[in-house]
């Protein structure tokens, strides 16, 4: 009989627990090895049918009956544990049945005793110890103490060899358990090293987008041709820079400078070499400024140099210095040497407006009078010069 012979029996009940059909297979092979020996003795000492009868209902039958009652039963782990019980006990009782042959005992109460260590360490001992007395002492009621007859050769051989194949089918099993455990660990630790590796491929992602988002951060807030700041940045700045003057009375003073006839370098030199003259004024413009300063390109061949912190006087000083750098800059061609001069209007906070809009209005106005004035020039505004500010 056989695991799938019983799928009727269990369609509708839940799937047993995996301990029932190994059980069932170990007890079906292993009984069919008692019922040769326990036969045998039977057969030396010329028992009776009935005990022919009931060895061939044990052996054959009993097997069968526990896997089908493990199968129905609710919870069929627990089921299958009382199955060992009623199996030692009954060992217990075909022991005292039988009149305590030695070797048949003690290979029914060894294997039961390994039985129950397995599944409930010292304690399962103690309870199949308990339990196989139980079944003596059944048997003994119902059959009384009468020895039975001494084993022959082949009953001690059978029982040694049904034990050594017992301890071997224990020890095959631990060691393929074992070898289940080594490689379960083995991919754990392989998981876990997989793991590791994906986060840190994830962390040096993560450490290359954060330095993307920063580039393009930085590129939004950059003009392109010279890497000054561009006129987004100087509007959000600004406001800042004019709000802490207010707060921590302080100055601001914004330079707005314009290349002198730039056209005419253009139209002279070429497009490529005025784009070169502006990389170049770019990065002199950058040149000495101080944490604070804010270096931006307007647009074209205007710029801004805003200064927190510095008075009107100072930022024309510095304008000054500007001024005759940009005099003394040569930029080379291939048409020669590109020479260029830059006029600046130079405007204050406070007192010149409260936004940016109003300084650069007036350092417009003053720019303007540079080049009215001839250009390659610097001035301050001042109210002379016409216009009246927004309130
Ligand atoms: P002014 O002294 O009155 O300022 O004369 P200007 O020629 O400098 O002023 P205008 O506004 O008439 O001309 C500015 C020129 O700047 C026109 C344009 O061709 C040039 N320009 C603007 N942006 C760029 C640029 O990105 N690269 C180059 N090469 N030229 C530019
Ligand atoms: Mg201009
Ligand atoms: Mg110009």
């Amino acid at each position: 009989m056989n695991a799938g012979a019983h799928r009727p029996l269990m369609q509708d009940a839940a799937t047993p627990h995996w301990i029932v059909p190994v059980y069932h297979r170990m007890r079906a092979l292993s009984f069919v090895y008692a019922l040769v020996l326990v036969g045998l003795y039977l057969y030396d000492g010329a028992y009776s049918t009935p005990y022919w009868l009931c060895a061939v209902l044990q052996f054959t039958v009993y097997p069968h009956l526990l896997y089908w009652r493990a199968c129905r039963a609710v919870d069929s782990q627990r089921a299958e544990l009382n199955n060992l019980l009623l199996d030692i006990g009954l060992w217990g009782l075909w022991a005292a049945a039988l009149g305590f042959p030695r070797w048949i005992s003690f290979t029914l109460f060894i294997a039961s005793a390994i039985n129950s260590a397995i599944s409930g360490g010292n304690r399962g001992l103690l309870i199949a110890l308990g339990v196989y007395g139980g079944g003596i002492g059944v048997g003994l009621a119902l059959f009384g103490l009468q020895p039975g007859p001494a084993e022959s050769q082949w009953v001690a051989g059978l029982c040694m060899l049904g034990l050594t194949g017992y301890l071997w089918g224990i020890g095959a099993l631990s060691f393929r358990r074992t070898q289940s455990l080594r490689r379960i660990r083995g991919e754990l630790i392989q998981s876990q090293q997989d793991l590791q590796a994906a986060n840190e491929a994830m962390r040096v992602r993560l450490a290359e987008i954060e330095g993307l988002q920063h580039h393009l951060e930085s590129q939004a807030n950059r003009d392109p041709l010279t890497g000054l700041f561009n006129r987004r940045y100087l509007e959000a700045t600004t406001e800042r820079e004019l709000a802490r003057g207010r707060r921590e009375q302080i100055p601001v003073a914004l330079l707005l400078l314009d290349l002198d006839h730039f056209k005419s370098v253009n139209d002279r030199f070429g497009h490529a070499v005025g784009d070169e003259v502006l990389r170049q004024f770019g990065a002199l413009l950058h040149q000495g400024t101080r944490r604070e300063d804010v270096p931006c390109r307007l647009g074209g061949e205007e710029f801004v140099l805003l200064l927190p912190g510095m008075s009107s006087a100072h930022a024309l000083a510095r304008g000054e210095q500007i001024r005759q750098m940009v005099e003394a800059l040569t930029v080379a061609s291939p048409q020669g040497e590109v020479r260029t001069t830059i006029s600046i209007g130079v405007s204050c906070f406070p007192g010149q407006g409260e936004h940016l809009e109003d300084l650069i209005k007036c350092a417009d106005l003053a720019l303007y009078a540079v080049k009215r004035s001839g250009r390659n020039g610097v001035r301050a505004y001042g109210a002379e010069l016409g216009k009246a500010l927004p309130a």
